[in-house]
């Protein structure tokens, strides 16, 4: 059976390195078994929830390279939950709670200085109808609450091994606000079913959750004719490279920002893939190549470090091995000249792709060198010396004329030249930049002029 499995963002910011990493080990490995991969919109909370957020998670996954098979939002599907959430109240699953926001604060900080767990007191559970009719009749709406069984969820999670949670140890979850707006909890659960989602991939912060879920996943299932509990895989969750919790700003580094720095987005997810399994960071040139490394047991227990330095490191690399083919429409569009010659001869010396306008600059449109006092009367002689003609053999012989002559060697040889040809001290080979810049350039350069 193939897997079919879900990524199920809440459009009510962007999308971020937490979620991307979760979206692609869903995508990684769907793709790999040749499964479905659903995008599920989760705008269930109305208030929050926008649709430029759900248009920018769309564009987001699609300038990452993670194709969905089929997308749905929660928001349509109010009518199926109600249906659900209807049956589970007759069958007593769900039941009508009315202490306020703040009653409830102070339960929690009674029992907190008691030193006892803050466990939900099941008060709603044990109200008879005249008490419910005097909550109603002031006005008050109920939130529902899912009785859990106090037994213990267990399932054999694909990253975590065996889990168990005692749900003893957890209050009934509300899955309806006082409002009547969904929590995801009783949803995602519908969902999942309805879309025969066989693997839920998601975030550690999630755990405790799947241990209610299970039993709702039970619930729906004996109330609706049975049905298979999808696999469980909870993945470490990100830490900043001092193994401490995402920062707020790292935690919430959107998409949005990276692409405005120039992160290419295989960068991202060479290292989302990446980090925090046994595999080394490498700069991958394809998703497809992500797809055959991708396996659940290279995952390991430990928090997945994140570091943007080593984001930067990857993209550099990712770029200094980029065939020209792959890159070819992109120069063209900036209106960049010298085909392969000029990507082979720049592309170890960019950081982000946008420095290639820089290096256009310097072979490809006029500007001035850089000559100290200095050096003017040598690079003077230099351009002098150098021929009309210039191939690949030139700069080896001109230099040695020039050591000859002049007696310099060394960096005092060579600075000044690069220095007057490029304007920067540090840049591509300049045997082979300085066909592609032409004798006229670099003369005028070398001469304290514009070429
Ligand atoms: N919308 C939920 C979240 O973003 C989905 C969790 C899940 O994958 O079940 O946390």
């Amino acid at each position: 059976m193939k897997p079919i499995v879900r990524f199920a963002p809440s459009p009510t910011g962007k999308l971020h390195v937490g979620n991307v990493r979760t979206a692609l080990m869903n995508w990684l490995f769907v793709t790999k078994e040749g499964g479905e991969f659903i995008l599920r919109i989760d705008d269930t909370d109305t208030g929050r929830s926008t649709k430029a957020y759900e248009d920018g998670i769309k564009r987001d996954l699609s300038w990452l390279g993670m194709d969905w098979g089929s997308t749905f939002n929660q928001s349509d599907r109010f009518d199926i939950y109600d249906a659900h959430a209807q049956k589970l109240i007759d069958k007593g699953y769900l039941y009508a709670c009315y202490e306020t926001a703040e009653e409830l604060d102070r339960q929690r900080k009674i029992l907190r200085a008691q030193s006892k767990p803050p466990i939900y007191d099941r008060t709603g559970l044990h109200l008879t109808d005249e008490q419910r009719a005097k909550f109603e009749a002031e006005g008050r709406k109920p939130h529902w609450r899912f009785k859990l069984s106090g037994k213990t969820a267990s399932w054999d999670d694909v990253v975590r091994g065996p889990q168990n949670i005692d749900t003893s140890s957890l209050s009934d979850p509300v899955l309806i606000r006082g409002d009547g707006t969904y929590l995801y909890t009783l949803p995602s659960v519908v969902d999942d079913i309805d879309a025969n989602i066989t693997h839920i991939i998601r975030g550690e912060d999630h755990v405790t959750n799947s241990g209610a879920q299970i039993e709702i996943f039970e619930a729906l299932f004996e109330l609706n004719g049975g049905g298979k509990i999808p696999k469980f895989a909870h993945t470490p969750l990100l830490v900043g490279r001092d193994g401490k919790g995402l920062s707020k700003r790292l935690g919430s580094l959107s998409m949005d920002q990276l692409r405005d720095q120039g992160i290419e987005p295989l960068a991202i997810c060479s290292l989302l893939a990446k980090i925090g399994t046994s595999d080394p960071v490498e700069a991958r040139r394809s998703l497809a190549q992500l797809v055959d490394e991708f396996s659940f047991g290279k995952i390991g227990r430990a928090p997945a470090r994140f570091d943007e330095a080593e984001l930067d490191l990857v993209n550099a690399r990712l770029l200094h091995e980029t065939p020209y083919l792959d890159v070819k429409d992109r120069l063209e569009n900036m209106g960049v000249v010298g085909g392969e010659g000029f990507w082979l001869l720049i592309r170890n010396n960019l950081d982000k792709f946008g420095d290639v306008a820089g290096w256009s600059t310097v072979i490809n449109a006029p500007m001035p060198g850089q000559i100290t006092d200095e050096d003017a009367g040598f690079c003077k002689q230099a351009a002098e010396m150098l021929p009309d003609d210039i191939d690949a053999e030139t700069w080896g012989l001109w230099v040695g004329d020039l050591k000859e002559q002049t007696g310099r060697k060394g960096k005092s040889l060579f600075l000044p030249l690069r220095m007057a040809l490029t304007g920067r001290a540090r840049g591509p080979e300049m045997d082979k930049l300085l066909p592609l810049l032409g004798a006229r350039r670099a003369k005028a350069r070398l001469a304290g002029g514009i070429g």
